[in-house]
C-alpha cells in the first residue's frame, strides 16, 4: 500500500518536474536568442535540461515498476486500454522527438560543440512542444485513472471484510447456481473454467471455507479484486477464476488437502495442477505454473499448504505478469476433472481468512 502510493506520488512529481524543467529550458533558450551574447541563459537551459532528464527518469522507472510489479491493475489491463496506448504512444513521441535536443546539450556541455541560433531555436520549439504533449500525457492520465478508456468492464468492486464477506457467501451458492451454463464447456478447448450442471449449496460453501486458505504465501484475500465474472477470450466468456498476481516462482500450497487428480498442460492454462478437496465434492485447479513441485504426479496425496509447483506465465499468461490462476468448481465426479460448476474462489477466501465457520440460511 505504501509502495503504491509513494509509486504514484513519485510517478505524479516526475512529470511536474519534467514539465517544469522543459518548459524552464525553452524559456532559457528564447532569452539566448534575444540576447546571444548572455552566456547564463544557455547555463539555464542546460539547469533545465537536467532537471528534465532526470524527471523522465524518474518517470520512466516508475512508470515501469507500477506496471510490472502490477501495483495497481494487472499489465492486461493496460494493454487492454486505448487511453494507455495513447498514453505510451504520445510518450515515444516525445522521446522521439527529444533524441536530438539532448544529443545536442550534451555536445554544448562538453563543449565539443558551440550553441548557434539555428539549433538554439529549434530546441526551443521542441521544448515548448514536449510542454504540450507532456501536458497532454497527464490529460490522459487523468482520464485514465477515471476508468474512461478501458478495453473492458472496470472489476468489481473489493470485497468488503466482515459483514460483506459472510453476505458473498451467502451469495454464492445462489448466483453460482443462477449463472451456470450446462454442457457449454469442452474439457481440451476451455479447460480454464469448467462449467457443468452440478449445483452448489450453501452446505457446499461452508464446507469449502472450512477446508480452504489462501494458496500463496502473504496474500491477504480482503485486499483483492474479485475477477470471476471478467470477460476473456475476446467477450466469448467469463473468466470464471481467481488471478492473483505474484513474482515468477513463488511457492503455490494446495489450497485444500486432497488429492491431485491430473497434470495437465493447454494452450491457455500452461502447466496446470488439478485437484480434489478431501471431500470428493471440488476440483481446484491451478494454472500458469511455472514449474511443478519434484515428485509430483497424477496421483500425489495432498496435505493443505502443502507445495504444488511455482508461480508463472505458461499458457496465455503474459511473461510480464506472472500469476496463478486459481478456479474451483462443484464436481459431481471428480473422475471428470475437467469439468464442473464454477465457484468464486475470493469470497469463500475471505471468509476462511476471516474464521468465518457457520453460515445459515437468512
Ligand atoms: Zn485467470
Amino acid at each position: 500500500m505504501i509502495t503504491r502510493l509513494a509509486l504514484a506520488w513519485l510517478h505524479l512529481l516526475a512529470l511536474v518536474v519534467g514539465l517544469a524543467g522543459v518548459w524552464a529550458r525553452g524559456r532559457a533558450l528564447s532569452d539566448s536568442l534575444r540576447h546571444p551574447e548572455d552566456p547564463r541563459a544557455i547555463r539555464r537551459a542546460l539547469i533545465g535540461d537536467s532537471w528534465w532528464g532526470i524527471a523522465a527518469l524518474a518517470w520512466i522507472v516508475t512508470g515501469l515498476w507500477r506496471l510490472l510489479a502490477g501495483t495497481e491493475r494487472p499489465p492486461s489491463y493496460y494493454v487492454a486500454s486505448h487511453a494507455f496506448l495513447l498514453k505510451m504512444t504520445l510518450f515515444l513521441v516525445v522521446f522521439a522527438l527529444e533524441i536530438w535536443p539532448m544529443t545536442t546539450l550534451m555536445r554544448w556541455r562538453r563543449k565539443k560543440l558551440e550553441p548557434n541560433a539555428r539549433d538554439v531555436g529549434r530546441i526551443e520549439i521542441i521544448s515548448y512542444v514536449e510542454c504540450a504533449l507532456v501536458a497532454l500525457i497527464a490529460l490522459v492520465a487523468v482520464t485514465m485513472a477515471r476508468g474512461y478508456g478501458a478495453g473492458y468492464v472496470a472489476p468489481v468492486p473489493v470485497v468488503t471484510p466482515a459483514y460483506g464477506a459472510i453476505d458473498s457467501v451467502l451469495r454464492v451458492a445462489d448466483s453460482t447456481n443462477r449463472t451456470a451454463k450446462p454442457d457449454s464447456v469442452t474439457a481440451v478447448a476451455e479447460p480454464m473454467a469448467p462449467s457443468g450442471t452440478e449445483s452448489v449449496t450453501l452446505e457446499d460453501i461452508a464446507l469449502l471455507t472450512r477446508e480452504i486458505a489462501m494458496p500463496l504465501d502473504d496474500v491477504d484475500p480482503t485486499t483483492l479484486h474479485s475477477n470471476f465474472t471478467e470477460p476473456r477470450g475476446g467477450g466469448t466468456r467469463e473468466h470464471r477464476a481467481l488471478d492473483i498476481m505474484a513474482s515468477r516462482g513463488t511457492p503455490i500450497h494446495a489450497a485444500a488437502s486432497g488429492r491431485v487428480l491430473k497434470l495437465f498442460t493447454s494452450k491457455d492454462g500452461g502447466l496446470m495442477v488439478y485437484a480434489a478437496d478431501s471431500s470428493e465434492r471440488f476440483v481446484l485447479m491451478y494454472a500458469h505454473l511455472d514449474h511443478y513441485a519434484p515428485a509430483l504426479t497424477d496421483s500425489t496425496r495432498l496435505v493443505r499448504g502443502q507445495v504444488i509447483g511455482f508461480v508463472g506465465s505458461t499458457g496465455n499468461a503474459s511473461p510480464l505478469a506472472p500469476h496463478l490462476h486459481f478456479a474451483i468448481a462443484r464436481s459431481a465426479d471428480v473422475k471428470r476433472w475437467s469439468r464442473g460448476n464454477p465457484i468464486d474462489p475470493l469470497p469463500v477466501l475471505v471468509a476462511a481468512k476471516l474464521g468465518v465457520r457457520t453460515i445459515s440460511r437468512r
